[in-house]
């Protein structure tokens, strides 16, 4: 204890969307607001569903990050919101109709969230349940349990802007959550960008994370999701999806934005990000 760094004072995990947002910084507070001033104007007018694009029916993928402890009603009247659109499904049925081409003969939302982050359990999941929605969760395995004694350098800056500490879901978490209904994949071991990496080693954080939930889960692991999720600027979209294939995942999500319809592959899933504060209007306009 000669360092002068207390653990008590210095390892502080961020739980509400207040603190969250209190250790972003001033350009990335600016940037929301702008954000949500400009989406404000131009949901006005719109309906989902309504664009030419949706000819038949659609899945729309919506995608999170957390639910915070102060999120918790507002997460609660977006999927009030969506349930007014839609039905909800769960991932492995609509990764089924997508694989199998089926005509959508509906509206169909499929909850998912990234990163494994232990509000996922604490605040998303009873949401999730209370609701009847269905939700895919995607492990960083190498964070999976990670303690914020031990493992403060990883955990710090997880997000670009900041010193925030976010907890984690451990492997008791996962268990719980898959018999209450919830779906794991793989979001890697080590939260990489694939595109930095070669094959063998694509493959590896690809092979490897999906090992470490089937085998702490006890069931299969057939989905996987991207790190930061961008076509050529985080994976190849000419190389990964086939090594996921290869690896034996049945799907391959991205983070670009719109919905599916029939004839879009599966290996290569768009999502909506989502921030479970958001306003209605603020879906309304990502949904349409
Ligand atoms: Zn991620």
């Amino acid at each position: 204890m000669t360092n002068g760094w207390s653990p008590s004072q210095a390892l502080e995990p961020v739980r509400t969307y207040r603190d969250f947002t209190a250790g972003q910084s001033l350009a990335a507070k600016a940037r929301g607001l702008a954000r949500a001033a400009a989406l404000r104007a131009l949901s006005l007018g719109r309906s989902p569903g309504a664009a030419g694009s949706d000819r038949g029916g659609w899945i729309r993928f919506p995608f999170y990050h957390h639910v915070f402890d102060d999120e918790r009603k507002d997460f609660g009247r977006q999927l009030d919101f969506m349930a007014g659109l839609g039905d909800f499904i769960g991932l492995d049925d609509a990764v089924a109709t997508l694989a199998a081409g089926d005509p959508i003969d509906g509206r169909y939302f499929c909850i998912t969230f990234d990163d494994g982050f232990k509000n996922g359990h604490t605040n998303a999941m009873p949401v999730l349940l209370d609701k009847k929605a269905p939700a895919a969760f995607f492990l960083v395995t190498g964070h999976v349990g990670a303690s914020l004694q031990d493992d403060r350098e990883r955990l710090l800056g997880f997000y670009d802007s900041g010193d925030l500490l976010i907890e984690f879901l451990d492997w008791d978490d996962c268990r719980e959550m898959a018999s209450a209904g919830m779906t794991f994949g793989s979001h890697t071991v080590n939260h990489v960008h694939l595109a930095d990496l070669g094959e063998a080693g694509v493959e590896a954080e690809l092979k490897e994370s999906k090992q470490a939930i089937e085998t702490e889960l006890g069931r299969a692991c057939d989905h996987f999701c991207c790190p930061f999720g961008r076509q050529g600027i985080d994976f190849l979209a000419s190389r990964d999806p086939g090594i996921a294939r290869r690896a034996g995942y049945k799907s391959f999500l991205s983070a670009h934005r719109g919905a599916m319809t029939q004839g879009g592959s599966e290996m290569m899933v768009k999502r909506d990000h989502l921030l479970a504060g958001w306003g209605n209007y603020q879906l309304r306009y990502f949904f349409s």
